[in-house]
């Protein structure tokens, strides 16, 4: 997830693009450029790093002009580096293009342009596409564009400007944001309104596949056929910092709502029905497999749930029995790994210090290590064997959503991918499941759109001073992290038990009114939870459940019920987790406090 601007004016472009983006730095910092036409020529600016070092070289060596593109990075193709950096161009220097999004099919596209003679500088997807443009380029950029995005699988918002056309910049989106500003005598693209409310609150909401064209004398929309596109301009009433969180109240909320988006990226190219599955970076071959006796999953806080999850997904699809551990507890209790281990590690930003440690540590002793993270370039991702992103885009809340269920995509895609290797799943199975994780973005949409009784319930419950989570099997994985969300937002002390643990010591906590949440998305074990729960309403808890639509017999125990959509058990914690976000997010509001940064706590932990 990057940003991505544009300009076409009579002011001079590089300081307006710089500014541009510099609201948009939330989407990506791995890498900021520009590119501006000069006299006839493309000049480009680029750079690793923060905006800061883009604004340093531009200072030395300014670049003049009045037509410009310009990207901040998030990189998902390729390592942060200056030369994967955007914009990025054909080779003679004609074409250039910034680019938010992932090409899917990029393998195909380049192999295909370069047995045309095209020659390739970086690793990213990005780079086809001027490419492609320059080859469909017979004299006309809009076609060229039109034609170019023809092949283009995925998503992508991206900016064109060419010298063969100097005075025009060509703009599309597709599952990508995108939006046009429209000022006097001036003309703006960007991924996000903030990056334009500086110079007008005039706006085109834009639409996949409409193609923007801009010219000195306005701004054109069209199809894919070339038909004009009438638009009503959108008016932003909002000011710039409601802006920056997309009109959200902040970036928890607002995380929360991308994870339909980013559980479609997490398994965009990877999940395709009737296809085998694509880990590009695991290289891990089936015999190397069949070496391995134990999976080992380390991780800390909430990506130690979702290798909890892992767990209980890799031994029942692949086969292979999995320990899963806290990566500071791990790598000091001499764990017996070694060259039949796999080692698989797991962090948001790739920089977490146990982790980190727990991978350099099991690389000694000659195990295997896979890394789940989504950060490209981090330290885990340089330093593992294989690795799998999660592409949640950047995680700005301290708490972690997106991160979190992109974790739980990942756990599945890599046990499916094992199972495959290993044999241990029927092709109809491996396509069922396949089918099933293509429907959930969908299905965590229904449950976003339904929060009014998650609401009720946090302002009825705000001012509690414990809460209970309880589950059995994939729900107790649940639990771990409902817990851990109500304990991080809201400073409410709570608990995660399995449901046939209570009667073992924490059912004396159970009192009048004390509030308990249960998950009931394991159909074999749905029963004895239910039992559970009875014996804490005997003891006067209150009982909110999630569970199945049109499983109502539920409500007869439960105080209240949260349905979710049916998915296969195995898949319910990416559904179950999110109204236990939304209840420790709003409960977290109810009280007044500050969701996205917690007290005490650090978005990356990277110290001991
Ligand atoms: N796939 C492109 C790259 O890695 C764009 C990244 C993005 O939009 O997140 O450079």
């Amino acid at each position: 997830m990057c940003g991505i601007v544009g300009f076409l004016g009579k002011k001079e472009a590089a300081p307006i693009l710089v500014e541009g983006l510099s609201k948009l730095e939330y989407r990506g910092y791995d890498s900021a450029g520009v590119a501006i036409i000069n006299n006839n020529e493309i000049e480009i600016k680029k750079c690793k790093g923060r905006l800061k070092n883009l604004e340093n070289k531009l200072e030395k060596e300014p670049v003049k002009g009045s037509i410009g593109i310009g990207h901040t990075r998030w990189a998902t193709h390729g390592e942060p580096s200056d030369v994967n950096s955007h914009p990025h161009s054909n080779g003679k220097g004609t074409i250039s293009v910034v680019h938010n999004g992932i090409i899917e099919n990029y393998l195909k596209l380049r192999e295909w342009l370069i047995s045309k003679g095209y020659e390739f500088l970086s690793e990213t997807d990005t780079e086809v596409i001027p490419n492609l443009v320059d080859y469909y380029y017979k004299g006309d950029l809009v076609d060229a564009v039109i034609k170019a995005t023809g092949k283009m699988e995925g998503s992508y918002a991206i900016g064109v400007i060419s010298t063969n056309e100097p005075d025009k910049l060509v703009a599309v989106r597709k599952d990508s944001p995108l939006i046009v500003g429209v000022g006097e005598g001036e003309y703006f693209i960007a991924s996000d309104i903030p990056a334009v409310l500086n110079h007008t609150r005039n706006i085109y909401l834009l639409e996949d596949k409409e193609f923007v064209v801009m010219t000195k004398d306005g701004v054109e929309l069209l199809t894919e056929d070339k038909e004009v596109v009438k638009k009503e301009i959108y008016h932003v009433t909002w000011n710039a910092d409601a802006a920056e969180k997309g009109g959200c109240e902040d970036f928890t909320i607002k995380e929360i709502h991308e994870q339909p988006k980013a559980l479609k990226d997490t398994m965009t190219s990877r999940i395709v029905l009737g296809e085998e599955i694509k880990l590009d970076k695991i290289t891990l071959t089936k015999e190397q497999l069949e070496e391995v006796d134990r999976v080992y999953i380390v991780a800390c806080g909430t990506a130690y749930h979702a290798g909890v999850v892992g767990k209980y997904v890799i031994e029942k699809l692949a086969k292979i029995p999995v320990e899963v551990d806290i990566a500071s507890e791990f790598r000091y209790r001499d764990p017996l790994i070694n060259e039949k281990s796999l080692l698989i590690v797991v962090s948001q930003s790739g920089e977490t210090a146990d982790t980190l440690a727990v991978l350099r540590d099991s690389k000694k002793k000659g195990a295997r290590v896979l890394a789940m993270t989504n950060v490209v370039g981090s330290s885990v991702s340089r330093e593992a064997d294989d690795v799998l992103y999660t592409w949640a885009g950047p995680e700005i809340a301290v708490a972690s959503t997106k991160a979190y269920i992109t974790q739980l995509v990942a756990m599945y895609t890599f046990a499916l991918h094992i199972a495959t290797l290993k044999n241990t799943l029927k092709k109809e199975e491996l396509e069922a499941i396949k089918a099933e994780m293509i429907e959930l973005p969908g299905k965590v949409e229904r449950i976003l759109e339904n929060k009014e009784e998650i609401q009720k319930f946090a302002s009825k419950h705000y001012m509690e001073k414990d809460m209970f989570f309880l589950g059995r099997g994939l729900d107790y994985a649940v639990a771990m992290e409902a817990s851990l969300k109500l304990k991080e937002l809201t400073y409410i002390h709570s608990d995660a038990y399995a449901g046939g643990e209570l009667k073992h010591g924490p059912i004396a906590l159970i009192e009048k009114g004390t509030v308990v949440i249960t998950s009931l998305t394991q159909r074999k074990l749905r029963d004895k939870m239910i039992s559970n729960v009875k014996e804490v309403v005997t003891r006067g808890a209150k009982v909110m459940a999630i569970a199945y639509e049109g499983d109502t017999e539920v409500e007869k125990t439960m105080d209240s019920v949260i349905y979710i959509p049916e998915t296969l058990d195995i898949l319910a914690p990416v559904l179950a987790i999110i109204p236990l976000q939304l209840l420790a997010y709003y409960t977290a509001v109810q009280k007044g406090c500050d969701v996205d940064k917690p007290r005490n706590l650090a978005k990356s932990v990277t110290v001991e």
